[in-house]
């Protein structure tokens, strides 16, 4: 009699247990978010936001049409970024500051539609990479990483993904300005990925060849959409079993104008509906090989993953604030 109950009993108890645990997982994050700072921080680096926000109009520009891999528009995307390494004055890893691979995308709706390929290849990829070697620590490493592809044209229609990801990638740039100027103690690795939007293949095989051992890199700070919040706010996921690393992003925070949440990087069974986002980009194959790794990004917007996703509609204060946290935090992150 009793096993009849047993099903639906245990079901109740799941749903129970996964809405609190979801509650529990907000209200902690809404308990440690700081809130923005009531003056503007002295003195501190100012990053150059008319070329932050250039760099996010030019890689969501027509002519890029969505970054696609493999395709034009993602070369001309490529061309730009490798431009700027040059004009920064920052050196290859190797013989150029291209890494080349190749990759077969498979489709789980490919094998269940008709008429959608299950498998596509692409043969024609590339990591870009750039480095600023060390003045105390050389063979050490910090990397600042940012896809730079996005969806490209379907359907006549282009996704500009100009929050997704042209938006880490102009902060990566402009951190990248920085420390060409005021190199650091230890060495900062620049990376903008390709193939992240056919599932994190440009970091998975970048993990898989790395230029310089991964034993050798002490941090990956991954900057994948942070332009757009209608609350300001920026999520520093990575930091709930690294209590250094949350003091870390904390102390970079001060006088910033913004908000900081902590979180987006516990398991369902803790954080219940509060998506982990460990391995929703590039740091995830990282954080896999044991490599200590931050991630900031935005919660979802309704332009997320649409045609929408354009230049104008980023906050200029907001994202200015957010690449000068990654600067700040980067600087910090060199004390270790
Ligand atoms: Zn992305």
């Amino acid at each position: 009699m009793l096993r009849r109950w047993l099903p639906p009993a245990v079901a109740i108890c799941l749903i129970l247990g996964y809405n609190g645990a979801t509650a529990l997982e907000h209200r902690r994050m809404d308990a440690t978010t700081l809130q923005p700072a009531a003056a503007a921080a002295p003195a501190r680096h100012r990053v150059d936001a008319d070329r932050l926000f250039a760099t996010v109009r030019s890689l969501s520009a027509p002519e890029m049409e969505g970054r696609r891999t493999g395709t034009p528009g993602n070369h001309r995307a490529q061309a730009f970024i490798l431009a700027r390494f040059r004009q920064l004055g920052l050196q290859p890893l190797g013989a150029g500051y291209e890494q080349q691979f190749s990759f077969v995308h498979r489709s789980i709706l490919g094998t269940v539609m008709p008429g959608r390929p299950a498998k596509l290849p692409y043969p024609d990829a590339t990591n870009l990479m750039a480095m600023v070697r060390g003045t105390a620590q050389p063979d050490a490493f910090v990397i600042v990483s940012a896809h730079y592809d996005h969806l490209g044209v379907r359907q006549g229609r282009t996704f500009p993904g100009a929050d997704d990801n042209a938006s880490g990638v102009a902060a990566m740039l402009e951190t990248a300005a920085y420390v060409a100027t005021h190199p650091l103690r230890h060495s900062v690795m620049f990376i903008a990925f390709d193939g992240e939007e056919q599932g994190l293949q440009g970091s998975k095989y970048f993990v898989a060849h790395p230029p310089v051992a991964l034993d050798r890199v002490r941090l990956v700070i991954n900057l994948d959409m942070v332009s757009r919040s209608d609350t300001a706010t920026i999520v520093a996921s990575g930091t709930s079993s690294d209590p250094a690393l949350k003091e870390l992003v904390s102390k970079a925070a001060l006088g910033r104008r913004l908000s900081l949440a902590f979180g987006h990087d516990r398991p369902i069974y803790l954080a219940g509906g509060v998506e982990d986002w460990t391995n929703q980009s590039d740091q995830g194959p990282f954080h896999d090989a044991g490599v200590r790794t931050l991630y900031f990004g935005v919660e979802d917007h309704p332009d997320y993953h649409q045609p929408t996703d354009t230049a104008d509609r980023i906050p200029r204060p907001f994202f200015t604030e957010v690449a000068e946290l990654v600067v700040q935090t980067l600087i910090e992150a060199d004390a270790l």
